[in-house]
């Protein structure tokens, strides 16, 4: 392997420029030059790319985003992008490609991969945590962050003022975010796909809930996470219902691409680090198909179909513990 291919590509992870940079130094140090194509699957397409060296990436992991630019590409996703993606890599002379992204971007990469013969490894980038394969994606543990940091502010105002906050968190389908900001940040409730699927929760419930917790504990502070694509009309909507039904106001608050940005956490830098230089590696070795991530701390490669076609599971324990957590009912057998 003489020059490998990077790009980032779909939704920005906070991370990637530290992934990024593992590659390039890692593949400098084995003596391997790095192309970055810009934009994601588009860049490939349109030749738009630059020569990633130390110099370009020594001081990038402490920042969100990504250097070489993420976008989504429709006309990668043909024959003839795959062909011209293709072609493209042959033209720069490329070994070896790596794409950082979520499914969607591993999707285009097995795309590629009918097109094109190097080696080809997914290294997971997105804050939603939901690839099978990896205990965490990078950016997630950001995100968490991130939205805990706007939970507890959040909490201070609907205690200084008697409210019901509905804060909507992203996640696509996965409830990740929403359950860890919800048990970091000590919410009264979540909702969240993993939930929802079996017994939707309809508004009555909810209804019942906040007025159980607060006839428990004698205020109406109440924070509930919601994931994003859970509730019809979102956190805008749920509010304005519960607000209907309740004697207290009640305010939506949508965190929305906030959770893309700000100094990635320490575990997501080490993270990306530990998979951007495993990447380099696996390259070397001719292994190709596949995302590297971390299962118990052990570094891992899942085949890429299986990192979406698998579904990666909620821990059952972290649901109930976080239940339990606020069940007014028991607290008034407490009390009796
Ligand atoms: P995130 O989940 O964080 O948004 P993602 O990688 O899933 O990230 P997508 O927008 O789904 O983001 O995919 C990124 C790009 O990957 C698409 O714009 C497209 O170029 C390519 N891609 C996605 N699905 C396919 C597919 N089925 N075939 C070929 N290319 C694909």
């Amino acid at each position: 392997i003489e020059r490998i291919a990077v790009i980032t590509s779909g939704g920005d992870a906070p991370g990637m420029n530290a992934a990024l940079r593992a590659v390039v130094l890692a593949a400098e140090h084995d003596g391997i030059d790095v192309v970055g194509f810009r934009h994601g699957y588009e860049g490939l397409l349109n030749n738009d790319y630059m020569k990633l060296g130390r110099d370009e990436v020594e001081h990038i992991l402490q920042y969100s985003g990504t250097i070489i630019k993420s976008a989504r590409s429709e006309r990668f996703k043909t024959d003839e992008g795959g062909i011209e993606a293709a072609h493209n890599l042959d033209a720069q002379n490329v070994d070896a490609f790596i794409v950082i992204g979520g499914d969607g971007s591993f999707r285009g990469a097995n795309h590629l991969a009918k097109f094109w013969q190097g080696p080809i490894i997914g290294i997971p980038g997105t804050i939603d945590n939901d690839l099978f394969g990896t205990d965490n994606t990078i950016g997630y543990d950001t995100a968490v962050e991130t939205a805990m940091d706007a939970l507890d502010k959040i909490r201070d105002t609907a205690e200084a003022m008697d409210r019901v906050f509905i804060v909507e968190v992203m996640g696509r389908n996965a409830g990740y975010i929403a359950i860890s900001s919800a048990m970091a940040s000590g919410a009264e409730r979540m909702i969240l796909p993993e939930l929802q699927k079996d017994k939707p929760l309809t508004i009555d419930a909810l209804v019942k809930h906040v007025e159980g917790v607060n006839r428990v504990r004698g205020d109406s502070s109440y924070v509930m996470v919601l994931c994003e694509n859970q509730w019809p009309g979102g956190a805008v909507r749920l509010a304005e219902q519960l607000e209907d039904r309740l004697n207290f106001p009640c305010r939506p608050c949508l965190l929305g691409h906030v959770q893309r940005g700000g100094r990635p956490t320490a575990m997501d830098r080490i993270l990306a680090t530990r998979l951007g230089v495993y990447a380099v590696q696996l390259v070397q070795e001719g292994i190709t198909g596949v995302m590297a991530g971390i299962e118990k701390n052990e570094l891992v490669t899942t085949p890429l179909e299986d990192t979406w076609v698998k579904r990666k599971v909620l821990s059952q324990e972290l649901i109930d513990i976080q239940t339990k957590c606020f069940n007014p009912i028991k607290k008034d057998r407490h009390k009796a």
